[in-house]
């Protein structure tokens, strides 16, 4: 029998990251008479969710149908649990593969609710309505999906691209002071691979400028959003450029999955860009002058460079093999050839262990 080859073209993937404070028209007007469900967290909810649904089913064109659903929030949320109720609300509601899913709150229902929309039926379509900084300058982009499963994040997901995603950076007022810190880190790693403008907004302004100025945030999340879109782009699978992302990730996700430390993922990632840092200098890739400049953005909006408990480098060694992190003695990581030009290198173990001992006797500066 000779073989059948199968070849499937597809389609170009297009959509819009629109920047308005009407979330409830834009929303109106894709939507049209379908079905949507918002999914929210508790806070979002009290805080715009029942009036964001009030407004959408106020519009009598659309006739009451749409629905919201909303979860405890916090990372736990990201469960099969959580899952399945949403499988069973869209069941019992009769929804199609065209009606929509709304996620609105931060990185935890935009994974969720994502993957949520990939599987139900195939794929029904997606709306983004991220409302942390976080969300808004990474996660509601990019087409990422996940839910956690045995104490392993991320492990179950998708690539399933949203038909649109609304930022309205208003949403950022509710958030606290950690809240918005822990997103501003991503726009820091952002600018330090790859917007040299960014970095100079960041150096230039203090936490209460950025938050006081509607104008300098939106052009913030801007810039932050037009770098990651061109990355994905050119490899939305993650198998070769867009793993540059993970600038600081590599570590970083150590600390924030280590059980004695409690970093937020950007508190962790700020960490996690220092120790890539030291890592490009002790490469002699990266200049100390540079790497000074680095460490005083960091510094200068309070996110931490040095980490307040006694850590072994075996605790270390543990969560990366874990994470997959290390193969054949050796780990991949993304350093900086100068500032603004990230690669990825392949470390050994034993230099990962020297530029730990740095990282420990250095505290906030090298
Ligand atoms: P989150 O969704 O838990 O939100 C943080 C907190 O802020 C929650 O308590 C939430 O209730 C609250 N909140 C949200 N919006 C608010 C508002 N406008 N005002 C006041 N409080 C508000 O956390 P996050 O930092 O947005 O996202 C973290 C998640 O994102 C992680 O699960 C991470 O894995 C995921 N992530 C995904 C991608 C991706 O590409 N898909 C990228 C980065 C991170």
């Amino acid at each position: 029998m000779k073989d059948i080859k199968i070849e499937i073209i597809q389609k170009l993937i297009k959509y819009n990251i629109v920047f308005t404070e009407d979330i409830v028209n834009n929303i109106n007007n894709v939507i049209g008479n379908k079905k949507a469900l918002i999914i929210t967290d508790n806070n979002v909810n009290r805080l715009y969710g029942e009036e964001i649904l009030k407004k959408l089913n106020s519009n009598i064109r659309i006739n009451n149908n749409v629905y919201k659903l909303y979860f405890d929030s916090g990372e736990a949320t990201k469960s099969l649990k959580s899952l399945e109720k949403i499988y069973s609300f869209l069941i019992d509601n009769n929804f199609n593969r065209d009606d929509y899913i709304i996620a609105l709150g931060g990185g935890v229902i935009g994974d969720l609710s994502g993957l949520a929309a990939s599987t139900y039926k195939r794929g029904m379509k997606l709306i983004q309505v991220p409302t942390t900084l976080l969300s808004q300058v990474d996660s509601s982009i990019g087409g990422k999906t996940a839910i956690n499963l045995k104490g392993v994040k991320n492990i179950i997901g998708s690539f399933y691209n949203p038909e649109l995603v609304l930022i309205n950076n208003k949403f950022l007022n509710s958030l606290t002071e950690r809240e918005f810190l822990n997103g501003l880190a991503e726009v820091i790693k952002t600018a330090i691979i790859g917007d040299e403008e960014l970095f100079n907004l960041l150096n230039n302004n203090n936490l209460e400028q950025i938050r006081n100025n509607n104008k300098l945030l939106e052009n913030i999340i801007y810039k932050s959003l037009l770098y990651k879109k061109d990355i994905v782009q050119k490899d939305f699978y993650d198998k070769s450029i867009r793993r540059v992302l993970n600038f600081g990730h590599t570590i970083g996700h150590v600390f924030e999955a280590h059980k004695d430390l409690d970093y937020k993922h950007g508190e962790a990632v700020s960490l996690g860009i220092k120790f890539a840092s030291l890592f490009s200098v002790y490469k002699n890739l990266l200049s100390d002058r540079e790497y000074d400049k680095i460490i005083e953005v960091i510094d200068s909006f309070g996110l931490p460079t040095v980490i307040d408990k006694d850590f072994k480098f075996k605790d270390i060694i543990k969560l990366l093999l874990q994470d997959k992190k290390i193969v054949d003695n050796k780990i991949n990581i993304v350093l900086l050839d100068r500032l603004f030009k990230p690669r990825i290198v392949e470390v050994t173990k034993k230099e990962f262990k020297t530029v730990w001992e740095w990282f420990n006797e250095n505290n906030s500066s090298h």
